[in-house]
């Protein structure tokens, strides 16, 4: 069969798109994951700015109760110098408002030591997941890149026996093979079944096929892929 020669070729150009589609899927994969690790540390980044807002609004309202402290001890001092009893219940009454600034304020900086714990023990875990992150990713792209040169070396041996097989072939028949199939994105051979293409699968005329089965070269006239025939089935 004259296109017995340009099966083997196909059967390789296949072998070859598998191969080549395999390798370029791998700095693919590898983008993804280090894409996925960027997002894990800018979360993290994320995580510890706030837990630096949390603390500087904590030493504010730390810097503000030392203030109302001031304040109190200045007001019980004042109170054994006090001579009227009016003055002495007009300190008192800035004294209990004092204090109470001051058991708001404790309150509030517990609430804030409260979030600073909370978002520090988060970013802890965060830092954790990450770094198991980027431990499993960096086995598995060592992995991906030994997978690489496997599949190169695959490519390579492929490429040569396509050589050896294209060799003697009419350059000519050779050249419409790769026209089409790189119109087609791969199959260029259609092998006749029922009087159909076996690619398209539209009826063929039987002309065609007896000429076809008589070993001329025919195109299918729907989708322009070589026909043969297969005796042995
Ligand atoms: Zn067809």
């Amino acid at each position: 069969m004259p296109l017995q020669r340009l099966l083997d070729v196909q059967k390789v150009d296949l072998r070859i798109m598998d191969l080549e589609a395999q390798a370029s899927s791998i700095p693919r994969r590898i983008h993804e994951w280090d894409s996925s690790l960027n997002e894990q540390m800018e979360e993290l980044a994320e995580l510890k700015k706030q837990a630096e807002i949390y603390k500087k609004e904590q030493r504010a309202l730390e810097r503000q109760l030392d203030q109302k402290q001031q304040e109190l001890a200045k007001f019980n001092a004042q109170l054994p110098l006090i001579r009227t009893n009016r003055e002495y219940k007009a300190i008192l009454l800035e004294v209990d408002i004092v204090e109470k600034d001051i058991s708001h304020l404790e309150e509030k900086i517990l609430a804030k030591m409260d979030e600073v714990e909370k978002v520090e023990e988060n970013a802890r875990l965060k830092e954790a997941e990450l770094r198991a992150a980027q431990k499993k990713i960096s086995q598995e792209k060592d992995k991906l890149k030994q997978r690489q040169r496997e599949l190169e070396d695959s490519l390579k041996g492929t490429r040569s026996e396509r050589k050896l097989f294209t060799a003697d072939l009419d350059s000519s028949l050779l050249n419409q093979y790769d026209r089409i199939r790189n119109r087609k994105g791969g199959l260029a051979l259609a092998k006749i079944q029922d009087e159909s293409c076996g690619a398209c699968h539209m009826a063929l005329p039987p002309q065609v096929v007896n000429e076809a089965i008589g070993g001329k070269i025919k195109t299918c006239p729907s989708c322009s892929r070589l026909l043969y025939w297969d005796e042995h089935e």
